[in-house]
């Protein structure tokens, strides 16, 4: 499994490879490049693009903006304690996910950036809290940099587009944070969401997750009508991160469009949290889309034989482990450091205070007797 740590270093780690050698307009060289890992393969594939397909790709995006659905630097500004001004968004800043100069390169025109909480807050009834302090950050954070500005409508991010800004839009990455309130969604949709993925790594009251064990079987009444009051309201209905059965059961009851915010396929990487063929051939009737993810642990079909081999050889390393710490029980037994009981090292330990003792006592008595000759004589 992938902490959220770990997502986000790797998110930084790419991004920061990112802002000296990927631009996204030749993103299709990334595949095989990121299948052998990113951390050595990227640097040495890296080639030149074709100049008069990345004039063209520039045109096209200058023309329709380029949205990207997923970006996680809310949290990661958030883990800074939510300060602002320990990085300036409007430099290249490697150790953050993402900033003004690299976006730009990539020419995204809309970005959603996540509002993420984990669920385990679910136990400790606090989703809902720390999600205003997610809201809270984002929000400052668009508003701090005269390249952002947020965005509530289609109209919004195009007119921003063409005055040259970033459209901003909020993505609540995880159904837990609404607390099974239809007030609470609403206001968030009143701040800037406009998606929610329905559930994160755990399942929730109405909705399975795709990382825990089946429980609704897919989505439940409650559930379906949380899906009907988000296409009241115009947000997305997001089902990355969701079981396959609430990923059918989302395309079947919603009466909008759906999107996968950030999910790969299961067909070329059999992970459960990657789209299966028949929810794929479902999305196309219902019109929405899948916004690829290339974290490595989704869209490599190397990662489960290597976590396979890797388990394996843990294993055998505590086996030898184990086999070791034995013999060297096995040599003490039989040597002169034989492991004595507590009981017999406490039995042991008494006799040896009653002999030093008896010792004591003789000693004592051989003294007083010399003392009382001397004394005598
Ligand atoms: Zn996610």
């Amino acid at each position: 499994m992938l902490s959220r740590r770990d997502f986000l270093g790797y998110g930084s780690a790419l991004a920061a490879f990112a802002s000296v050698k990927i631009n996204p307009l030749f993103a299709n060289r990334l595949p095989g490049a990121f299948s052998k890992g990113y951390g050595s393969a990227l640097p040495s594939q890296a080639q030149e693009p074709d100049s008069a397909l990345l004039d063209r790709a520039r045109a096209l995006l200058k023309e329709a903006p380029l949205i990207d659905t997923h970006n996680d630097l809310p949290t990661m500004l958030l883990e800074l304690h939510g300060d602002l001004s320990r990085y300036d968004l409007g430099e290249v800043q490697p150790s953050l996910c993402a900033d003004i100069p690299r976006l730009r390169e990539g020419r995204v025109g809309g970005q959603y950036w996540s509002i993420f909480v984990e669920s385990a807050t679910q136990r400790t009834h606090t989703s809902l809290h720390e999600a205003m302090r997610e809201f809270d950050v984002a929000l400052r954070m668009i508003r701090s940099q005269p390249g952002f500005e947020q965005a509530r409508t289609a109209d919004d991010i195009e007119r921003i587009h063409k005055a040259g800004r970033i459209a901003c839009l909020l993505g609540v990455e995880g159904g837990h944070m609404m607390e099974n309130s239809p007030a609470v969604l609403r206001t968030f949709y009143e701040l800037g969401a406009r998606y929610m993925t329905l559930t994160h790594w755990d399942n929730i009251d109405w909705a399975d997750s795709a990382t825990d064990r089946t429980e609704h079987y897919g989505l439940s009444g409650f559930g379906k009508q949380v899906v009907h009051e988000m296409n009241r309201l115009g947000m997305f209905v997001d089902i990355s991160h969701v079981s396959a059965d609430t990923m059918r059961d989302a395309l079947s009851f919603s009466r909008a469009p759906v999107i996968f915010s950030h999910s790969s396929a299961f067909a070329i990487n059999p992970h459960p949290r990657n789209v299966p063929d028949d929810v794929l051939r479902k999305l196309a009737s219902n019109g929405g889309v899948v916004h690829a993810n290339f974290i490595k642990e989704f869209i490599s079909s190397k990662n489960p034989a290597w976590q396979q081999q890797r388990t394996k050889a843990l294993a055998e390393l505590h086996t030898h482990l184990d086999a070791d710490e034995a013999g060297k029980t096995r040599t003490r037994t039989h040597g002169r450091r034989s492991p004595r009981l507590p009981t017999t090292s406490i039995i042991f330990g008494m006799l040896q205070a009653s002999i030093m003792s008896a010792l004591a006592r003789i000693s004592m008595m051989l003294a007083i007797t010399r003392w009382r000759k001397a004394w005598m004589m």
